[in-house]
């Protein structure tokens, strides 16, 4: 019997959220079933990399549907091998696995790195992690992640992640023994508040993994598909990795995720890995219509335009009300409140009718869609500052 008295109670209640129900996006744009539109800096978390509803999108999935959804992973189909060619075309890497979710292609990499180690490593099976690293929601994703709230969950861990710092290459080293087989982090920690690993310390991990034989993954999935102003960020360091996963802004807005691995890396073996929707033809023709856009270099170009505009935006912003520093690279970007307001701002920044996310109490995350325009930014920002200014008055007053 349905016992929900609320049409929201029909959904597991896994998070807080507005009590509103989005029914239209169109770019930098939101409505909700009132019809009050939003200004999105959020973006789905970084997926709609070409803001909502893309129609090179909804076009490439409205012909496909057409054609073909779905043959069987079994088999081969036409947009996963084009998207695949691409992906390495445009890459270090050699050899593609699609996923569904950031988390599985994660999954995937972990899998991949033990297969590695079983081959080749005498059952080499501990991958090095950071703290505050997040790698999805999985058992072995969580247990790689470093993220404290995950800590008490779920136990028993799954074992093999110990934890290193971000940028102190010493505390890696210190984890390596004949246990290792890799190294695995994201190179801006996104979740944790967009701390960026600097390019010196991702040289550093490559030349120390390389010595040691390790595999370097890179969870590419917040960070890839131009978001940092490159189509990936390890081109930052100049370094290739072994291994990288790609989510988010690869389906442009819907499910697609990528493992993909240098010939070396890629390991598998016939029944390691699967899954039945995975590579299926409808969410790669969806990747490869979001490929050809981001990876123009006008437009990776545009993306380190509008990001150094929004940041120093925001760095105006910062010195007009006494906040800390903006962190990030391109359109991933956070400001450093000083104080534990990030959620206040979040939901009067909401009744304004602007989406933003604050992932840390005390930080807001920005990761707006790649094509947004500075008037959004300025529109964005007047309504921050509107917010900060009436913060900053209640203070005075209290
Ligand atoms: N890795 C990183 C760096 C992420 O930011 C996320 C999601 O926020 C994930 C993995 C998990 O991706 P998904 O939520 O698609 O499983």
């Amino acid at each position: 019997m349905n016992s929900a008295t609320h049409p929201f109670d029909v959904l597991m209640n896994i998070t807080a959220r507005p009590p509103v129900v989005f029914v239209r996006g169109e770019g930098s744009y939101l409505w909700d079933d009132t019809g009050k539109r939003y200004l999105d800096f959020m973006q789905g978390w970084a997926v709609n990399c070409l803001g909502h509803s893309p129609p090179a999108v909804a076009e490439a999935l409205a012909a496909q549907a057409k054609l073909l959804l779905t043959p069987s992973p079994a088999f081969y189909n036409g947009p996963s091998l084009k998207l695949a060619k691409a992906l390495v075309d445009a890459s270090c890497f050699d050899r593609v696995f699609f996923a569904n979710s950031g988390g599985e292609a994660n999954e995937g990499a972990i899998k991949l790195a033990r297969r590695y180690g079983a081959l080749h490593r005498r059952g080499a099976y501990e991958i090095i992690t950071f703290d505050g690293a997040f790698h999805g929601r999985t058992l072995a994703t969580m247990s790689a992640s470093g993220k404290k709230a995950f800590e008490p969950l779920f136990e028993p861990k799954v074992p093999g992640f110990p934890k290193a710092r971000l940028n102190d290459l010493a505390s890696v080293e210190r984890l390596i023994t004949d246990k290792t087989i890799g190294v695995m982090l994201e190179p801006i920690q996104g979740e944790a508040g967009v701390w960026p690993a600097t390019d010196p310390f991702l040289r550093e991990l490559r030349d120390l993994t390389t010595a040691h034989g390790l595999l370097l993954i890179f969870d590419e999935i917040q960070t890839g598909m131009g978001r940092s102003g490159k189509l990936f960020h390890y081109e930052h360091a100049g370094i290739e990795p072994d291994i990288m996963t790609l989510g988010k802004g690869i389906g442009g807005g819907v499910p697609l995720a990528a493992l993909l691995a240098t010939e070396a890396a890629a390991c598998f073996q016939h029944g390691d890995q699967g899954g039945t929707f995975n590579g299926n033809p409808l969410m790669c023709a969806a990747g490869l219509a979001v490929l050809e856009q981001v990876a123009k270099p006008e437009f990776l170009k545009s993306v380190v335009d509008t990001g150094l505009y929004l940041e120093s935006e925001l760095q105006r912003l910062s010195a007009r009300h006494g906040l800390g520093e903006v962190r990030g690279r391109g359109l991933l970007l956070a400001l450093d409140l000083k104080h534990p307001v990030g959620a206040s701002i979040v939901a009067q920044a909401f009744g304004d009718g602007v989406l933003l996310n604050s992932p840390q109490p005390n930080a807001l995350r920005f990761m707006p869609a790649l094509n947004v325009s500075r008037a959004e930014i300025d529109q964005m920002v007047d309504c921050l500052d509107a917010i900060l200014t009436k913060m900053g008055a209640a203070r005075r007053v209290a």
